[in-house]
């Protein structure tokens, strides 16, 4: 018995599958693809999903609050906001915090759930199948026609088509670089560069043409390429995935041995797969789902639907192709989630609810008091020793802050600030020094601990810790 095929799978497939991939003929030269357009529940599904999905991708730039953006990613001026709240690189904490919880979930979500995020969620994927694909089906019409179109000579038809899409495409890629402008620079500093004249912002409007050239190329030529040979996710599924993942999978069990069932035939002899090829006519990858679960698949579902499809005209039950593991397949168990599956789904929610706990208890004004560095202590009388400090704050928010800074413990210490009181413009920062007096009663020897309160409007909005140096014989 081959362990890699228990179920002796083999001897009804073609295993010249895995000496070369769907998307490269046998001359070395790119297969372009022409899935025919799925339908069914999943695809409904999806429809709607990316119907929600790129509401909120074009809209998002446009919300605000107070004439504030909402979200902003510039990464150019490291400045952040999300649902309103302006993050600082101060905020690395959390920052460092979310990017572990994002690899911890991507991986854990992963080998749960599989490539699911590639079919359902991922903006490659999206774009692609929702806008492009269907822009292309729209214009030349079902994979048959494109086939056709393709083989044609030049003929006016032809040529307008060509034209059209393409226009659409690169109208609909400018969009697209357009927002995800907007993301980085924000809607009014883009909105700057669209209506003023182009000498003004010759930088942002190089980029613009850039990006836009960028998003047309993949979604004009490069399309499932992205998915099949550069996304390095889509690497990784190989060590991320295990026989209880859940993905896209043909039940051979059921299915084998594959093939038509003629007059006459007996039909034991054959499993429900009637070899019709449908779930390979529509995968966008050009795999056959048949042969086990591959790297190519991005789990899109779309040879389920295709699948569910002939199944009823065969009046055989659904499910052929469905989402499985293959633990379940082999074991012909329709149990529900594993506990391995269960306690992955609890650590993810555990990672993000300290997630979202950390950026709840983030403060808007964030104070730090350190010693100021190369002096020691000032001896003011015999009873009175100083220390000077330096003092730095950050005002995330957009209204102008007011500060007053007391000192909590130990009793009897006196501020004396340097210069102005602490006066903090909207998304700015404060850095300002002050002396610190302490008598010599209440320091308790070389270092003595101090605490500081922060006041705003009257209220202690913030506690910060520090030593005081005094005389080693104190
Ligand atoms: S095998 Fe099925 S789920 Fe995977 S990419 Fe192809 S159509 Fe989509
Ligand atoms: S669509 Fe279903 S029945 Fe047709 S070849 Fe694929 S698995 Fe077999």
């Amino acid at each position: 018995m081959n362990p890699d095929d228990p179920f002796n799978i083999g001897q009804h497939v073609d295993q010249s599958y895995r000496d070369s991939i769907g998307t490269i003929g046998p001359d070395g030269k790119r297969k372009w693809v022409f899935p025919w357009q799925p339908k069914g529940k999943m695809y409904n599904r999806r429809s709607m999903l990316s119907v929600i999905y790129l509401c909120l991708f074009f809209g998002l730039p446009f919300l605000k609050h107070n004439g504030h953006p909402m979200f902003l990613v510039n990464v150019l001026e490291r400045k952040f906001i999300l649902f309103g709240a302006i993050f600082w690189p101060q905020d690395l904490v959390i920052f460092g915090v979310a990017m572990i919880t994002f690899i911890i979930f991507v991986v854990m979500f992963t080998v749960a759930f599989g490539r699911i995020f590639c079919g359902w969620i991922c903006p490659q994927t999206i774009f692609m199948e929702m806008v492009f694909r269907r822009i292309e089906y729209w214009i030349d019409g079902s994979a048959a026609h494109q086939i056709k179109l393709k083989n044609s000579p030049w003929t006016t038809e032809k040529v307008i088509k060509r034209i059209s899409k393409h226009l659409i495409f690169y109208f609909v890629a400018f969009l697209i670089s357009n927002t995800f402008l907007a993301y980085v620079i924000g809607v009014d500093e883009l909105f700057k560069i669209i209506n003023d004249p182009i000498s003004i912002h010759m930088g942002g409007f190089t980029m613009m043409l850039i990006f836009s050239g960028v998003f047309y190329f993949v979604y004009a030529w490069f399309r499932e390429q992205v998915c099949l040979i550069a996304c390095p996710y889509g690497r990784l599924q190989g060590v991320m995935l295990d026989k209880n993942s859940i993905v896209v999978a043909y039940d051979f069990k059921r299915g084998e041995p594959r093939g038509h069932i003629h007059k006459g035939d007996d039909p034991q002899s054959k499993g429900d797969c009637i070899d019709c090829g449908m779930c390979v006519k529509v995968c966008p990858t050009a795999i056959d789902i048949r042969n086990g679960t591959q790297l190519e698949c991005v789990n899109c579902t779309a040879c389920i639907d295709a699948c569910d499809e002939v199944m009823d005209k065969v009046h055989k039950p659904q499910g052929l192709i469905r989402l499985t593991s293959e633990h379940k397949i082999v074991n012909n168990t329709k149990q529900g989630m594993l506990w391995i599956t269960k306690a992955y789904i609890a650590v993810l929610s555990l990672l993000l609810i300290i997630l979202v706990a950390l950026i709840s208890s983030r403060q808007n004004v964030e104070t730090t008091i350190l010693r100021a560095p190369g002096i020691l202590f000032q001896k003011l009388d015999t009873a009175h020793y100083s220390n000077l400090y330096q003092i730095k704050t950050i005002n995330k928010t957009y209204n102008t802050v007011h500060l007053i800074l007391k000192v909590e413990s130990p009793a009897g210490a006196v501020v004396k600030m340097v210069g102005d009181s602490i006066k903090i413009q909207p998304e700015s920062k404060y850095d300002g020094q002050f002396f610190l007096v302490l008598p010599a009663q209440v320091m308790t020897g070389h270092k003595t601990k101090v605490v500081f309160q922060i006041y705003q409007d009257g209220e202690a909005i913030e506690t910060v810790k520090t030593n005081f140096l005094g005389p080693f014989y104190q």
